[in-house]
C-alpha cells in the first residue's frame, strides 16, 4: 500500500503510461503501479547506491524486473529515446532540486517536451512554478495534502503550444490551489502568516535593541 502522498501522485499517472521515476528510492512507485496493472513499463531512476540496491532488491523481491528497470544515473539521465518515456514523476525532493534534475534534462535532450511532468516538491514550489513557466509548461492539475502532520503539493504539467504566464500571486501559491483554497491550503498559509509575524516581531526588537544600543554608547562616551 502506498503513502497518502504517493497514492495521489500515482493517480495523475495515465494508464499504460511509460513512465521515468527519479529519484526513486526504493521505487514503490513504479512497482505500486506496474503491480495494480496500470501500466508496463517503468525506469526507476536513482543516484544514490543505497537507494538503488533498495529499488533493485524491491523489484527483484516482486518479481517485476521485465517491466521495471532500475538505474544507477543523474537526473533524467536514467533515461534514453528506446524508453519512450511519457510521464516523469520526480517527488519527495525540494523544488530546486527538481528544477536542477528538470534544467539539466533539457541541456542534455532528455525531455522532448511532449512528457507529462508529476513533480511532488517539499519545498521551493515558486521557483519550480517559474521554470515550468519559462519553459512553457502549463501547470494542468495541483493537489495539496497533509499527512503524518506534513503538508506535500504535488504540480501536475504539460508543454503547450501557447505562451504560459502566471502572475507573480500564481506563481507563489499554485495557480488551481488559489482558487480551491481547500482547508489545508489555508493551513499551510495561515502557518506561514504565523512564522513571517513572528519574524517580523523579532525584527522590530532587534531595531529596538539597536537604538537602545546606540543610545548606550552615547551615555558611555559622555561619561568617560
Ligand atoms: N521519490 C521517492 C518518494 O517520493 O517517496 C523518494 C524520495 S527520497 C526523499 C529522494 C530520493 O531522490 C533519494 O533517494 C535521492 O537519492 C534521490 N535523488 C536526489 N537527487 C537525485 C538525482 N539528481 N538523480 C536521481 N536521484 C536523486
Amino acid at each position: 500500500k502506498l503513502s497518502q502522498r504517493l497514492q495521489a501522485v500515482a493517480n495523475y499517472v495515465p494508464s499504460k503510461a511509460r513512465l521515468a521515476d527519479i529519484g526513486s528510492d526504493h521505487a514503490y512507485l513504479p512497482a505500486w503501479l506496474v503491480l495494480n496493472q496500470k501500466i508496463s513499463y517503468a525506469v526507476a531512476g536513482e543516484v544514490v547506491q543505497g537507494p538503488f540496491l533498495s529499488a533493485k532488491k524491491l523489484v527483484e523481491s516482486c518479481n517485476l524486473q521485465a517491466q521495471i528497470v532500475v538505474r544507477l544515473a543523474d537526473g533524467l539521465q536514467a533515461i534514453s529515446d528506446q524508453d519512450a518515456i511519457n510521464v516523469v514523476t520526480i517527488c519527495g525532493m525540494g523544488g530546486f532540486l527538481i528544477r536542477e534534475i528538470l534544467e539539466n534534462g533539457v541541456q542534455k535532450g532528455k525531455l522532448q517536451g511532449t512528457e507529462r511532468l508529476i513533480l511532488q516538491p517539499n519545498i521551493g514550489e515558486y521557483s519550480l512554478r517559474k521554470w515550468l513557466m519559462q519553459h512553457n509548461y502549463r501547470i494542468i492539475a495541483e493537489e495539496i495534502l497533509e499527512e503524518d502532520a506534513k503538508i506535500y503539493g504535488i504540480i501536475v504539467a504539460e508543454k503547450d503550444q501557447r505562451v504560459v504566464h502566471y502572475t507573480e500571486k500564481e506563481l507563489i501559491f499554485g495557480p488551481i490551489l488559489m482558487q480551491e483554497k481547500s482547508v489545508v491550503f489555508k493551513k499551510k498559509w495561515q502557518h506561514e502568516k504565523v512564522q513571517k509575524g513572528k519574524i517580523l516581531k523579532n525584527l522590530k526588537k532587534a531595531q529596538v535593541s539597536a537604538e537602545n544600543l546606540a543610545k548606550l554608547k552615547e551615555i558611555t562616551d559622555i561619561l568617560e
